[in-house]
């Protein structure tokens, strides 16, 4: 009797070893695309972002942790369009792990099936510090894209567990519901923004803006990825306030003394809207971070008037 009890639990840590192990080890470059595939993947998935939601995602502090996860790995899931190009290939080059290499199925491109913006007629030189040179990388800013993300993972998911794809698709159903839900709502709060001029640091609002009718005129940066000089500066001031500039965005990790100097020379209001999953304490998951920056711009907007 001693013994049977001991064959059954041990035949139950077994199991619960085989549980944990199946599932899907899921790495993530940025939170959002993590945000998605923890909402999509469920308790079949165990998600890990190597970027932090306050970090700048083309420059990332890569650890050399990251190279024992990406090891690990069962799915990578990269934005592509040169968005990690400065800090990934050489994690998953010292990873060595075949799944998420090249066209293995556990090599996820977030930005397949996603209309680009930005993207240049002819190819931009990289070595001009242009970091969209393959076009603007930050589309999971537009909750439309998330739908468009969700569905792939879901796809991926299913190919590579088969067995749970009747979970998958559940699950992509619930969040596409909540989206579609959630994307009316925001989109009826900033209705009445439509056409508000706004000066960004980076390129990384334009899909934003694009989706809930914010006009950029101007941008911190002169190009994406390039600092400011003070020529830059001067030349855009007088232009934007022209334009009639009434917010400057930037994301929580950028410098505050240029930008709040353009904000105050043109009478805007400095408004700081994280882009990723993660960009504050308050911001957990892919829908937290629109309900937070649709609330942030239409309080700055308030202020301003
Ligand atoms: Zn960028």
């Amino acid at each position: 009797m001693k013994m049977k009890t001991l064959v059954a639990s041990l035949a139950l840590a077994l199991l619960a070893t085989f549980a944990v192990q199946a599932k899907l080890n899921v790495v993530a470059t940025l939170p959002d695309y993590g945000a998605i595939a923890e909402a999509v993947g469920g308790d079949q998935v165990k998600v890990t972002s190597l970027a932090r939601g306050t970090e700048d995602p083309h420059f990332i502090d890569a650890r050399p942790s990251y190279i024992r996860v990406l090891n690990q790995a069962d799915v990578l899931l990269e934005g592509g369009a040169e968005m990690e190009v400065g800090w990934l290939p050489a994690l998953v080059n010292n990873a060595r792990n075949p799944k998420i290499l090249g066209d293995a199925p556990g090599h996820v491109l977030m930005s397949q099936g996603i209309a680009l913006i930005g993207v240049p007629p002819v190819p931009v030189d990289r070595s001009m510090g242009d970091v969209h040179p393959a076009g603007n990388p930050h589309f999971a800013h537009d909750p439309a894209n998330g739908k468009i993300m969700a569905t792939h993972l879901a796809e991926v998911f299913t190919k590579l567990d088969s067995a749970n794809g009747y979970i998958y698709q559940a699950n992509l159903k619930r969040f596409l519901d909540q989206l579609d839900q959630k994307l009316a709502e925001w989109t009826t709060a900033m209705a009445p923004l439509r056409g508000t001029k706004v000066v960004t640091y980076h390129k990384s609002y334009d899909y934003f803006a694009s989706r809930f009718g914010l006009e950029i005129v101007g941008q911190i940066e002169p190009k994406p990825g390039i600092e400011p000089s003070p020529s830059h500066i001067n030349a855009l001031i007088p232009r934007v306030k022209e334009a009639g500039a009434k917010l400057v965005l930037i994301e929580p990790n950028r410098p505050r003394k240029t930008p709040q100097y353009v904000a105050d020379a043109i009478g805007a209001k400095l408004v700081i809207v994280p882009g990723m999953v993660g960009g504050n304490e308050k911001i957990k998951d892919y829908f937290g971070l629109f309900d937070y920056d649709v609330a942030q711009i239409i309080a700055a907007l308030k202020e301003q008037k």
